[in-house]
């Protein structure tokens, strides 16, 4: 499936190819942290499969528990978060964050990863009381 998105103020813009069925949302410490958020919800491209069309990611690398190096990209300006690939490795798979991807609403997940340190809340914000707006 073809996808296109931005960063949020626009100075990174990107297309790329993705299967919708790795489509997730991920639990684990880091992208809490990355996130600044309780998951992290990404697609992954297809091998070698992301172009950038405008700007150029910062990049932060992190030191994965695996000991593996994994680059974050994102954009130096606004700070949102656009993809993580693992360092290195050929082809590039791209974990494109679907907060950023222009199609999101089409790429439901399909699993959830890292629950062991999955926020104990997650499962009940369905219950939440709801407000359409503020
Ligand atoms: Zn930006
Ligand atoms: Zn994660």
């Amino acid at each position: 499936m073809k996808i296109d998105g931005s960063c949020h103020c626009g100075e990174l813009r990107y297309q790329a190819d993705v299967d919708p069925a790795h489509s997730m949302v991920c639990h684990c410490n880091d992208c809490q942290v990355l996130s600044g958020s309780a998951f992290r919800s990404l697609v992954l491209s297809l091998p070698d499969a992301l172009v950038m069309t405008a700007g150029t990611p910062k990049i932060y690398v992190k030191t994965a528990e695996s000991g593996n190096l994994r680059e974050q990209a994102f954009c130096g300006n606004c700070g949102s978060p656009i993809y993580s690939v693992a360092a290195g490795d050929e082809p590039k798979v791209y974990a494109i964050r679907l907060g950023t991807v222009a199609q999101r609403d089409q790429l439901d997940p399909t699993r959830s990863i890292w629950s062991q340190s999955a926020q104990s809340w997650i499962g009940h914000l369905g219950d939440l009381p709801r407000s359409t707006e503020q």
